[in-house]
């Protein structure tokens, strides 16, 4: 059974009475090269685990359990799951969890099904999740050696924007942060069915060991990386204060000046470092 064949999803979907969402974002890929090229760029690593998020009618789910040794896919559409049932009939190294990953523990999955890890995981995501999947993923403390996914192209661009550059946001940062970024590839909306409004791309991020940043206190760097992005046509001096009434604005002035920046600098220019040295400085309190 050729899952790419859109006579073939359309066979499937009458024959199971399914019906296509919009609203969970089921657009599925009917493009043999992306969904070979993605599980194959998925598993370079070699670790031998794959957790999928929505597989759909399994197209992905199908390829991923030909490089992985075992394969978890989480969908929350009950609706496809007798789709799946027959679909991946043969592939006895797959585990389907009918759950929303939203509401789904990732860390506790992971160490139950795949024994602690690593795993990569692999997706063609539903675009109305896209952002906080990668951000549960990426914080959820668990043994994830990379991410595989197909976004928003615009989505894409930010996601892999190095910190400073035009692209850049707070997710970018984030990203960059705990991981190393790359587009893979676009995919044109004539790749799915039903076709989406907008490009699509799959980016890849390799987590990294330890965190690109030496940062005190995390929580206060990543609260100060969203108030610089949050206002980033704005100088970086004023965002904060907006967002930290606790700190006065002259400690505020000499953490940025402390870090090396002057002090009219935007918070959109800032690396990684500039902003680990600030919220640094704040969390001492500031030496002044
Ligand atoms: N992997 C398939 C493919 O590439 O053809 C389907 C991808 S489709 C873009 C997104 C899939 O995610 C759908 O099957 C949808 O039902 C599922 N999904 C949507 N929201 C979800 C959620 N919160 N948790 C788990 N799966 C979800």
């Amino acid at each position: 059974m050729k899952l790419t064949d859109i006579n073939e999803i359309k066979r499937l979907a009458a024959r199971h009475g399914f019906k296509f969402s919009k609203t969970l974002g089921q657009n599925f890929l009917t493009d043999e090269y992306v969904v070979e090229s993605t599980a194959e760029a998925s598993a370079e690593n070699g670790v031998e685990y794959a957790l999928e998020v929505g597989p759909g009618f399994g197209v992905l789910t199908k390829e991923l359990s030909k490089y992985y040794k075992k394969v978890v896919a989480v969908e929350i559409d009950r609706a496809v799951l007798p789709v799946l049932e027959e679909t991946l009939a043969d592939c006895q190294n797959v585990t389907v969890i009918n759950a929303d990953v939203m509401k789904t523990d990732l860390h506790a999955l992971i160490d139950g099904h795949f024994n602690g890890g690593p795993v990569n995981v692999a997706a063609n995501l539903p675009y109305y999740i896209t952002t906080p999947v990668i951000t549960s993923l990426l914080e959820s403390g668990a043994n994830i050696s990379s991410i595989t996914v197909m976004v928003q192209k615009e989505v894409a661009d930010r996601l892999v924007a190095a910190p400073g550059s035009k692209d850049c946001g707070a997710i970018s940062a984030a990203v960059a942060y705990r991981a190393r970024a790359k587009k893979l590839f676009d995919v044109p909306p004539e790749c799915f069915i039903p076709a989406p409004k907008v490009t699509s791309s799959v980016i890849k991020l390799e987590m990294r060991d330890v965190p690109a940043a030496a940062v005190e206190d995390e929580k206060l760097f990543f609260a100060v990386i969203k108030a610089a992005f949050a206002q980033r046509r704005k100088q970086l001096i004023n965002s904060l204060a907006n967002a930290f009434p606790h700190f006065s604005k002259e400690q505020i002035r000499q953490a940025v000046e402390q870090s090396g920046l002057s002090a009219d600098v935007r918070g959109e220019k800032l690396s990684l470092e500039s902003f680990a040295k600030i919220s640094d400085l704040l969390s001492k309190g500031v030496n002044i």
